[in-house]
C-alpha cells in the first residue's frame, strides 16, 4: 500500500508564489491555498468533521468550491460534491443516502443548502465559506491533520452520477483514480510546466473536479470559470495564457459561433467529453484549425479512459480514440470481452481509474464491476486500428424491424440541417415496426416546423440515413432536456412521445 502523499503541503512548501486557482477576480497560490484550506479544516474540525465522515458541498463561487475540497482532503474526510440545480429533494436524497452530516457552502448556495439540510431526516448542518477565507491565516499551531494513514485506495469523494437512467448513485472515487487519471493526462497531453488548464464545466461533476485534481498533482494552475460564457471562455483561450481546456460538446458549438481562426499554439488541446460531438461540429472545428480532442469517460471511470490523438481527428472522426494508459477497454461479444473490429457492445473497461463501487450498494456493485470488468451501459465498436466508436447508451438503443437504430447519429445529421439548432431523438412503440424514431427539435428563433419543413427535413435525411433511421415523426419543442453537463435526457422525451 501507498501512503497519500499531501500534494498541496509539498506545492505549499516548494512553489509558495505559484498560483493554484485563478478566476476573473482572483488568483490564490500555493501558499495562500494551504494557508486557507487548513485554517478551514480547523474549523470544521472544531465543528466535529471527522476522518471518513462525507461531507457535502455546495458552492456557486469555483475558488470556493475548491478551498471547500482541499479543506476536506487535509481533513481525510470525504467529498460529496453537490448540484445546485438539482431540485431540493434530490440534493436532500444525496445526503441521506451518503450519511452525509454537514454541508460546506458559500454565501449565495446557503439558501438552498439550508433548505435541502432540513429536508434531511438526520440533523445537517451548514457552514457557510465567504470570500473572506482567502484572507484567512493558516492555523496551524490550532490544527494539524489528524494521524490516520490515508492510502491511495482510500475514498477521496462519493460523486452522484447524473441519473439520466433511474435514481443516482453515489460512485467511491479514490486517490488512487485520481493519481492515474492525471497520470494517463500527462502522458497524452505532455505537460507544460506553466499549465494553465481552464474549466468552463461544473466542478461537481468528475469532469471539473478532475481538473482541481490534476493541477493539484502537477503543482500548477487551474483556471476556473463559475458560469459557462462562451465570449468569456473565447476571450480566455486567445489570450493566449490557456494551454488546456475541458469542455462538453454544447459548448464548443456555441464557441464556434464566436470563432473565425485557430487560437494561439499555447492551446495544446480542447478536450472534449460527456457526450459525442456531433459531427457537424466536429468538422467546423478541425476547419477552423482548434485542436479539439474528443475523449470518451464516465463518472464511473473518473474521467476519460480514452482519447484520439490530434493527429487522427481527421483520419479518424467521430471516433473517441484509444485507450488512454494503464487502461484496457473492451467490447462485451458474442464469447466474451472483444476488441475484434466491427463488433458492436457494452463498452467494457479496466484499469486503476475505475472507481470503487457504488457507496452502500452492494448488488449494484457487483453488477457493475462483474468478471473483473466495468460494465459501462454504453454501446461501442472498435475499428481495425483499434480506435473505438462509441454508438450510444445502451437504454437509449432503438431496434426497428430488427435495426439497430442509434439516436446519436440520428441527431448529429439533423444538427446539420438549416435552421435545427438542437435534435433530441427517441424510440416510439410501433406495431409494425416494433419502434420508430420520433426527433424532437429546437428551432432558430422565430422558426415555425410547418408539415411542408418537416417533410423537406425529412426528404434531407433520407440522403443521408438508411430510410429506418430516418424519424417517422418530427415534433418541435422549445428546448431540449439536458443535465448540467449536456447529456440529453431521453427519458424525458419518452415521457414526451407516450403523452402523444
Ligand atoms: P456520466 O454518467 O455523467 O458519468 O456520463 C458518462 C456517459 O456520457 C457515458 O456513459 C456515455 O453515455 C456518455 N459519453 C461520454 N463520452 C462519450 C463519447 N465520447 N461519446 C458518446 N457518449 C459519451
Ligand atoms: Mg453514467
Ligand atoms: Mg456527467
Amino acid at each position: 500500500i501507498v501512503s497519500l502523499p499531501d500534494w498541496l503541503s509539498i506545492h505549499a512548501e516548494r512553489r509558495p508564489r505559484r498560483v493554484a486557482l485563478q478566476s476573473d477576480h482572483r488568483a490564490i497560490t500555493y501558499g495562500e491555498l494551504h494557508a486557507a484550506a487548513t485554517s478551514m479544516a480547523a474549523r470544521a474540525f472544531a465543528l466535529g468533521v471527522r476522518p471518513g465522515h462525507r461531507v457535502g458541498v455546495m458552492c456557486h463561487q469555483g475558488l470556493l468550491h475548491a478551498l471547500c475540497l482541499h479543506a476536506l482532503m487535509l481533513l481525510r474526510a470525504v467529498l460529496v460534491p453537490l448540484n445546485w440545480r438539482l431540485q431540493p429533494t434530490e440534493l436532500a436524497y444525496q445526503l441521506e443516502d451518503s450519511g452525509a452530516s454537514f454541508v460546506l457552502c458559500d454565501e449565495s448556495a446557503a439558501p438552498l443548502a439550508s433548505q435541502v439540510a432540513d429536508a434531511v431526516s438526520r440533523p445537517v448542518q451548514t457552514v457557510v465559506v465567504s470570500e473572506r477565507a482567502w484572507e484567512a491565516e493558516a492555523s496551524t499551531g490550532a490544527f494539524s491533520v489528524p494521524p490516520v494513514d490515508v492510502s491511495l485506495t482510500s475514498v477521496h469523494a462519493i460523486v452522484y452520477t447524473s441519473g439520466t437512467t433511474g435514481r443516482p448513485k453515489g460512485a467511491m472515487i479514490t486517490y488512487q483514480n485520481h493519481w492515474y487519471s492525471a497520470m494517463a493526462s500527462v502522458l497524452q497531453f505532455g505537460l507544460d510546466p506553466d499549465e494553465h488548464w481552464l474549466v468552463p464545466m461544473p466542478l461537481f461533476h468528475v469532469g471539473g473536479m478532475g481538473v482541481l485534481m490534476r493541477s493539484l498533482i502537477y503543482g500548477t494552475t487551474a483556471v476556473v470559470h463559475d458560469r459557462f460564457d462562451a465570449e468569456r471562455v473565447d476571450r480566455a483561450l486567445a489570450s493566449g495564457e490557456i494551454t488546456l481546456v475541458s469542455l462538453v460538446p454544447t459548448m464548443l458549438a456555441r464557441l464556434l459561433k464566436l470563432r473565425r481562426g485557430p487560437y494561439p499554439s499555447r492551446l495544446r488541446a480542447m478536450l472534449m467529453g460527456g457526450a459525442g460531438c456531433p459531427r457537424p461540429v466536429l468538422e467546423r472545428a478541425l476547419e477552423l484549425g482548434l485542436p479539439v480532442a474528443q475523449s470518451y469517460g464516465l463518472t464511473e471511470t473518473n474521467t476519460q479512459v480514452a482519447t484520439i490523438d490530434l493527429a487522427d481527428a481527421l483520419r479518424k472522426m467521430g471516433s473517441s480514440g484509444r485507450p488512454l494508459a494503464n487502461t484496457r477497454i473492451a467490447v462485451q461479444g458474442p464469447n466474451g470481452p472483444t476488441t475484434a473490429p466491427g463488433v458492436e457492445g457494452e463498452i467494457l473497461v479496466q484499469g486503476p481509474t475505475v472507481f470503487a463501487g457504488y457507496y452502500n450498494r452492494k448488488e449494484e456493485t457487483e453488477r457493475a464491476l462483474s468478471g473483473g470488468w466495468l460494465h459501462t451501459g454504453d454501446i461501442g465498436r472498435f475499428d481495425e486500428d483499434g480506435f473505438l466508436y462509441v454508438l450510444d447508451r445502451r437504454a437509449d438503443l432503438i431496434v426497428s424491424g430488427g435495426e439497430n437504430v442509434y439516436p446519436a447519429e440520428i441527431e448529429s445529421q439533423m444538427l446539420a440541417l438549416p435552421g435545427v439548432v438542437d435534435a433530441g431523438v427517441v424510440g416510439k412503440p410501433d406495431d409494425e415496426w416494433g419502434q420508430v424514431p420520433v426527433a424532437f427539435v429546437v428551432l432558430e428563433p422565430g422558426k415555425v416546423l410547418t408539415d411542408e419543413m418537416a417533410r423537406a427535413l425529412r426528404e434531407e435525411l433520407r440522403a443521408r440515413l438508411a430510410h429506418y433511421k430516418v424519424p417517422a415523426e418530427i415534433r418541435q419543442v422549445d428546448a431540449l432536456p439536458r443535465t448540467a453537463s449536456g447529456k440529453l435526457m431521453r427519458y424525458e422525451m419518452r415521457k414526451w412521445v407516450m403523452q402523444g
